[in-house]
């Protein structure tokens, strides 16, 4: 008899969203790109017993089309995307239309939705696990659209466990995950509430609609920690003598060397490197690639090295948006995209320490008169 059978298709959904969908962390990070993608000002992120109840965000973005009700939470259905050639030259944060269909299998789900030309009435739409749609109804909404994730992971018991017993950390990661996302969203006004059960609830943080990240710092953070800032612009070729070999690329390289260097702008604001005015914890550190939150442990590592030279007792606040040719990274490599591959990492690494250390070695050392 064969032993080899093909997995139900409810189970093969509910392993795949488990990929997307890991964390608390995850299911912010996904409700909140898609309110960016959809032109949003104002976004209120709001907890419910630190996200174990529920995790709810609102926009004021376009609000979703009736006629795509249907397949707006089917797998692998997004208005952003439809080949892959597409990938290089995408400016939104969705493309895998995986989010919005995991969460109906991971979670109680919902979302209320309205366009601007629907007047003072919304759609509140429910669904399936599958990501079929299950039901429409009327109610009182404005511009946007609210999303709605109850009791996640309430159909897996063992990480419903996880989760219960690891909460208080998701929050506090979860919280500065929104952080990156309030400080590179100039225009955009943030707003993160939690409400603990027969508790009052309290505003983690907000900001306004500043024209600038440093204004989005000083709201998330407080001006004090901005005095102490220096901004960084770094700008940089990276160094071709570092580049690994075409062998060893996951990439050929032909047309970008036929185009010459690659050029590189690191923007952003740190801690000036003077010990006093850093950081016990290196728990301030943003990175972000064209403007999208990511982990890059090897650029936090070349930053912190770089400062440690300086202020060995202390870690830096740091903020730093690296620009970069699209074509010279790639977001498609884990299913719930916070790993970027930077191609050419070696080589801007070097670059990146030696621009570094010419920026310090540059600084005036005295007290700073950075003011808003
Ligand atoms: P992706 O973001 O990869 O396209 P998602 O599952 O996150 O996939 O979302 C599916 C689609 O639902 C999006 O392409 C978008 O058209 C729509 N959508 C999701 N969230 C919103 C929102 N907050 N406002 C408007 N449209 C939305
Ligand atoms: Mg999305």
């Amino acid at each position: 008899m064969a032993t080899i059978k093909a997995i139900e298709g409810r189970s093969v959904h509910q392993i795949q969203s488990g990929q997307v969908i890991v964390d608390v962390c995850s299911v912010a990070k996904e409700l909140v790109e898609n309110a960016l993608d959809a032109g949003a000002t104002s976004i209120e992120v709001r907890f419910k017993n630190n996200g174990l109840d529920s995790i709810e965000v609102q926009d004021n973005g376009s609000g979703i089309a009736p006629e795509d009700y249907e397949t707006i939470a089917l797998k692998h259905h997004t208005s952003k995307l439809s080949t892959y050639e597409d990938l290089a030259g995408l400016h939104t944060f969705g493309f895998r239309g995986e989010a919005l269909s995991s969460l109906c299998a991971l979670s109680k789900f919902h979302i209320v939705t309205a366009r601007a030309s629907d007047g003072p009435k919304g759609t509140r739409l429910e669904f399936e696990v599958s990501g079929k749609l299950k039901g429409t109804s009327v109610v009182a909404a404005r511009q946007g659209t609210s999303v709605v994730v109850e009791s996640l992971f309430y159909n897996l018991p063992v990480r419903r466990k996880e989760l219960e017993k690891t909460i208080k950390r998701e929050y506090n990661k979860v919280l500065a995950l929104l952080h990156a996302y309030a400080c590179i969203s100039t225009g955009v006004k943030f707003s993160v509430s939690n409400q603990i059960p027969k508790g009052k609830k309290t505003v983690a943080f907000a900001t306004n609609s500043n024209p600038n990240t440093k204004e989005n710092i000083a709201n998330v953070y407080g001006t004090k920690t901005i005095l102490a800032l220096i901004p960084l612009d770094l700008m940089f070729e990276m160094d071709p003598s570092h580049r690994p070999g075409s062998a060893q690329s996951p990439r050929n390289w032909s047309t970008q060397e036929d185009a010459g260097a690659r050029e590189i702008r690191i923007v952003g604001h740190m801690s000036r490197p003077v010990v006093g005015e850093g950081r016990q914890t290196p728990d301030r550190q943003m990175f972000f690639v064209n403007s999208r939150p990511c982990t890059l442990p090897q650029v936090a590592k070349a930053f912190n090295e770089v400062y440690k030279s300086y202020n060995i007792t202390q870690s830096p606040f740091i903020f730093a948006d690296i620009k970069i040719d699209t074509n010279a990274y790639d977001v498609n490599v884990s299913p719930d995209k916070r790993t970027i591959l930077l191609h050419d990492q070696s080589a801007l690494l070097e670059s990146l320490k030696d621009a570094l250390s010419k920026l310090f070695e540059g600084h005036d050392q005295s007290v700073p008169q950075a003011r808003l």
